[in-house]
């Protein structure tokens, strides 16, 4: 047997091959044969190199590394000495971009671009070319996350369906990748302390519609305006993570109260809504809780004046087992047996159009953002979009990431104030804008986000900046109209941000069809389908 090629020069030549491949099933093959080639543990670290990530899921925040350090780096490459002339191997680059979050406060900008222009010296052409695409967050090879569960599916023989709930249970590409190669794929369990991403609602449009969708009978909850998190608990202790699986226990010591003493089972995996609330307990506005959620320091000063309060509406492991597989309904009886009922979010059975109009208006009354509606027989998919839970609001919003920016003028000037927004393009790959926006953020949001699209930029321009796509927002808007002005065909009419929605990973965005759905529901809607303007696809 040959020795595996570790080296990072292999890995330039195998995406600059991925990138001339046009075929899907080819670039799921060539992947495969590639990491096949490889130890697991470098297959591990390949596999998120080559889909662009520079720390595991569920750190992924932590290791932002600006366009300016970026470029200081490149300057400053032909004056490092250069000690090693061994050729550099994957797991070297790994290890050194995942280094780079060890490095913070003052002085870590200085040591990144020292680490970085280090790495840099040491690549050649190619080399180069495909660390700048890693560290810029835009491979342009066509190799998705999604294509990666193909390629786990094809090295493991096991079906898609089975890959993609281990990834979801996982929560790290690399990690399925090599429990792929070393057939473990099947022991991936579900177990407290180990988060997943949860599973999540589709946009229904009207009652009717949902109850179709869930047989005639649905479980509708408010929806709480918040931010998701996962409650975990396992030999008495208690960690909470967030949707993006991040672990924010230290920020919500409220949580880690309120369950302690509410929860009748010694183990457990509950989902639920965390939302900040005012003196008599009324939800405040998102920002307010993202706020809190987000915080790193002094959270004993700031929680007695912004509390937050946890809703719980799913329970995903209850006492050494999961329950994952078993209806909802059942779940939610089970909820009820052993949880508090203060800390359970309403919920009503619906049968007709009527119940579901009431229970979204009890839900708005209450200052909710609309309902939930769930399908009483389903189980719970981690990480699936689907028909089984549908969000009715009534304002239609949806998630975008910002992909450029422009400089503002007159009373905007000194600000990146108009932001190209883009949706995820499941076929093609990336993202396609869909629109831009200077409405719906405050002076100071707007400071606060000039300073942030400045860190994440990778190319400048007269007209503004060009970012690494990773800060979503949701946006309401009063059309989508079909637009040759956008490669993606479709413009937003009068976007606005509602909200900026740090809790979402750019993976989440809203999909071009699904921006393709709304603009057909528009026709529906208005009584005036005219079949030959529907997008064919
Ligand atoms: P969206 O963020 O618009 O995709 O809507 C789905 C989100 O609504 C979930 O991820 C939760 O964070 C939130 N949510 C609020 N209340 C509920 C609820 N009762 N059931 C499920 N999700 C809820």
């Amino acid at each position: 047997m040959t020795e595996p090629d570790r080296t990072f020069g292999t890995f330039a030549r195998v995406c600059g091959i991925l990138e001339s491949t046009p075929s899907r099933s080819e670039k799921v093959r060539i992947a495969a044969q590639y990491l096949k080639s490889l130890d697991p543990d470098d297959a591990a670290v390949a596999a998120m190199l080559i889909i662009g990530r520079t720390v595991r899921e569920r750190e992924r925040d932590l290791a932002a590394i600006g366009w300016s350090a970026l470029s200081s780096a490149l300057r400053s490459v032909g004056q490092s000495v250069l000690l090693e002339h061994r050729p550099l191997t994957v797991s070297e680059v790994w290890s050194t971009l995942e280094g780079l979050k060890a490095h913070t406060g003052p002085g870590s900008r200085e040591k990144k671009v020292r680490v970085l222009s280090a790495l840099l010296s040491r690549c050649d052409e190619l080399e180069r070319e495909w660390l700048l695409r890693i560290l810029s967050g835009e491979m342009r090879h066509g190799v998705s996350h999604g294509l990666m569960l193909e390629v786990a599916s094809r090295l493991s023989s096991t079906d898609l369906e089975e890959v993609t709930i281990a990834d979801m249970l996982l929560g790290d590409v690399g990690e399925l990748v090599r429990r792929a190669l070393t057939g473990t794929l099947k022991e991936v369990g579900l177990e407290p302390m180990r988060p997943v991403r949860p599973m999540l609602a589709e946009m229904a449009y009207d009652p009717s519609e949902i109850l179709a969708a869930h047989g005639g009978r649905t479980l509708v909850e408010p929806k709480m305006d918040g931010v998701r998190v996962q409650v975990h608990r396992r030999s008495g202790e208690v960690r909470v993570f967030t949707r993006r699986l991040k672990d924010v226990t230290h920020a919500l010591p409220e949580v880690v109260e309120e369950v302690s003493g509410s929860v009748r089972w010694d183990e457990f995996i509950l989902d639920g809504e965390v939302v900040a609330i005012d003196e008599w307990g009324n939800p405040l506005p998102f920002q307010e809780t993202m706020r809190r959620v987000g915080r790193e320091r002094s959270v004993e000063e700031v929680a007695p004046l912004v509390p937050v309060r946890l809703w719980v509406f799913d329970v995903i492991f209850a006492d050494g087992r999961p329950t994952i597989t078993r209806p909802l309904s059942e779940r939610r009886r089970a909820l009820e047996s052993a949880v508090d009922p203060e800390l359970l979010t309403p919920a009503r059975i619906c049968a007709t159009k009527a119940d579901v109009e009431e229970a979204l208006e009890e839900a708005l009354r209450k200052g909710h953002e609309g309902v939930i509606a769930k399908d009483p027989e389903s189980r719970y998919y981690p990480g699936r979009r689907g028909a089984r839970w549908l969000k009715l609001k009534p304002s239609e919003t949806l998630d975008v990431v910002i992909v450029a920016a422009e400089w503002g003028h007159g009373r905007r000037s000194g600000w990146l104030s108009n932001y190209h927004l883009a949706v995820r393009d499941e076929s093609r790959g990336g993202y396609a804008v869909v629109g831009k926006t200077f409405k719906g953020l405050t002076d100071e949001e707007f400071e606060r986000m000039t300073r942030r699209l400045l860190e994440l930029r990778t190319s400048e321009h007269p007209w503004g900046v060009e970012v690494r796509p990773e800060v979503v927002v949701e946006v309401a808007f009063n059309e989508v109209q079909r637009s040759p002005r956008y490669e993606s065909g479709y413009a937003l009419r009068f976007a606005r941000v509602v909200r900026v929605r740090d809790d979402k990973s750019p993976e989440e965005v809203s999909t071009l069809s699904e921006v393709a759905d709304v603009y057909r529901r528009q026709f529906l809607g208005k009584g005036r389908l005219d079949l030959s303007r529907l997008p064919s696809d």
